[in-house]
């Protein structure tokens, strides 16, 4: 078979397997930061593809922007004008998170805080305000608590990071139990990544203990070239617990989608870029609840 007929034929089994299947839901919301420092790697992208991919395989999920552009906002078809209530409004004035909350339009189940060009200041405005890194924290945490009393339990919080290390990826790191990296599969990837790692120690030993990888994506991932398989390859063999099987190849469908106001699950579900991100997001949970589950039994 040519590389082009064994990637249709890949596609097609994909489909068969994937489509219309649910995931299981974890006993506990699960919070997940999305993060590298680097920009332009795919954070925004597989944030909300992953978020949609898990509501439509029935779970809940409510997805943070944290990056002034708003670009998971646009993605996600949430109204983000500077009036609307944002998640500054949460950093910032302390409002209580539910009172920003808004339903993405395509998708049952998927929730989003937006992020206004407010949130620009906020990095500076939160310098000088008491217990600055741990904002974002009690809010989700309240926020959860107040879903679990109405029996309407969240199954994830996906935090979308601006690339950078200043106060609101902090309160990202703070507010999270794990952290989720998306790795682009070309030069330089790893570059910045032990930045990184450090980063998330400091957090671990100053601020959240409970703080830890959990999950790598390789995205923008190109199977005819040896350099995404160098960098592939490298990746799991540092991180071999942490990297999901899948992987996200190049998809113009994929950068189109946002365009349109749109997650690519929706825009065109059955190519072969939706088909990897539900194909990472089933592994994303099955591998969540056997955590939980040995968690739990010890
Ligand atoms: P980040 O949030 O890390 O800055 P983005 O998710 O915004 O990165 O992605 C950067 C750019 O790359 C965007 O224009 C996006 O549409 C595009 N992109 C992301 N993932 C893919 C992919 N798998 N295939 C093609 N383009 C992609
Ligand atoms: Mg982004």
């Amino acid at each position: 078979m040519t590389p082009l007929a064994q990637a249709v034929a890949a596609d097609a089994r994909k489909r068969i397997t994937l489509s219309g299947r649910t995931v299981p839901r974890p006993s506990r919301t699960r919070v997940l930061t999305v993060a590298n420092q680097k920009g332009g790697v795919g954070k925004t992208t597989t944030t909300v593809n992953i978020a949609a991919a898990l509501a439509q395989a029935g779970s809940t999920v409510l997805v943070i922007d944290l990056d002034p552009q708003g670009n998971a906002s646009t993605a996600l078809g949430i109204d983000h004008h500077s009036e609307v209530p944002s998640i500054y409004d949460v950093l910032v004035d302390g409002e209580p998170l539910a009172d920003v909350v808004q339903a993405c339009p395509d998708i049952p189940r998927l929730l989003c805080a937006p992020a206004t060009i407010d949130l620009a200041g906020a990095e500076i405005e939160l310098v000088s305000l008491v217990a600055r890194e741990t904002r974002l924290q009690k809010a989700v945490a309240a926020y959860i608590d107040q879903r679990v009393a109405a029996q309407d339990q969240l199954d994830y919080v996906l935090v979308d990071c601006p690339p950078s290390l200043g106060l609101l990826t902090v309160n990202a790191f703070v507010a999270a139990t794990e952290v989720f990296i998306p790795i682009q599969c070309e030069y330089y990837a790893l570059e910045g990544l032990s930045q990184l790692l450090k980063n998330i120690e400091m957090i671990r030993n100053h601020l959240n203990p409970s703080l830890h990888v959990s999950t790598i994506l390789l995205t923008m991932f190109d199977a005819r070239t040896r350099l995404s398989a160098q960098v592939a390859d490298e990746v799991r063999t540092h991180f071999s617990e942490q990297t999901l099987r899948a992987t996200v190849p190049r998809s113009v469908r994929i950068s189109e989608a946002p365009s349109h106001g749109e997650t690519v699950m929706t825009y065109d579900p059955n190519s072969s870029g939706a088909l990897s991100y539900l194909e990472a997001a089933v592994e994303l949970a099955e591998r969540g609840v056997r955590a939980q589950t040995t968690e739990e039994s010890a």
